[in-house]
């Protein structure tokens, strides 16, 4: 039994869940236990649902996040592996709700996973999104190969380098990436650093974030947006460096078209 059969709407969310970590897996994205899904699942959390008991003991964020008080969400659990999750979510990850003291969280369902070492990094963004209105429901945190093989060049680190370049490599980058590669300096994975950087970089305007050496972090409304957007931006990669392995430096749209890109679709830079 699981409280997916009771709730075939979070059934609908978690479905496109452990489809994406499939998706993961396939583009050689999640080698081991890498990666990170966090889910805002609190819309489907009725009367009953919150009546339900907890199957762990009260456990500490770390961290007070007081616009997530009465939010639930479901994460990938610690040393899960996406290519196991994408099989069995609920067995690869658990659905947690947050406490009143905003401080600490505890598991409701189905088993008792421990959720991600990266929980509060991703439930402090999702505190940032929720007191910015933002209407994002999902954070996803993955190794795409080419994307992270670029920022190991001093050059694509510099503020939008990188973003001008992907967005030159074909038109629908820039129309399904409109806001284009937020980066991050190189920081130790899971620190308080990294998710205050990782923050600023989404105030900043970017809704997929660089990891210096590490990775991306990608926000949108579900799951399956945030994937297509990282999947767009590492397409022009893959694109890029195609034309490179021809032995040419790819040309790339000119400013004008890509201005002319923006004015006919009304994209936001
Ligand atoms: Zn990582």
């Amino acid at each position: 039994m699981s409280i997916l059969d009771k709730y075939p709407a979070l059934k609908a969310e978690i479905d496109k869940v452990a489809e994406v970590a499939g998706y993961l897996w396939q583009k050689g994205w999640a080698e081991r236990n890498g990666g990170n899904i966090t889910i805002n699942v609190t819309e489907y959390a009725d009367e009953a649902m919150r009546a339900l008991p907890a199957i762990s003991a009260p456990r500490p964020i770390g961290t007070t996040l007081p616009a997530l008080k009465g939010c639930w969400f479901y994460c990938k659990g610690t040393q899960k592996r996406m290519r196991d999750l994408a099989r069995d979510p609920m067995a690869n990850g658990s659905i947690i709700r947050i406490l009143d003291d905003c401080a600490s969280y505890e598991i409701v369902a189905d088993l008792p996973v421990a959720p991600t070492s990266e929980l509060p990094s991703h439930l402090a963004v999702h505190n940032y999104l929720l007191t910015n209105n933002y209407p994002y429901k999902a954070s996803l945190h993955t190794h795409p190969i080419e994307l992270v093989a670029m920022t190991h060049a001093r050059k694509f680190l510099e503020k939008d380098v990188a973003t001008r370049l992907l967005w030159s490599m074909i038109p629908e980058t820039k129309a399904f990436c409109p806001r284009g590669l937020g980066i991050v300096p190189y920081m130790l994975p899971s620190s308080v650093e990294l998710a205050d950087a990782t923050i600023q970089a989404i105030s900043d305007d970017y809704d997929v974030v660089m990891w210096e050496k590490h990775g991306v972090f990608a926000v949108e409304k579900d799951i399956m947006d945030a994937f297509d957007q990282v999947d767009v931006l590492n397409k022009a990669a893959q694109i890029y460096i195609a034309g490179k392995n021809m032995g040419f430096e790819p040309e790339g749209m000119t400013d004008g078209q890509m201005a002319e890109l923006s004015a006919v679709f009304g994209l936001p830079k």
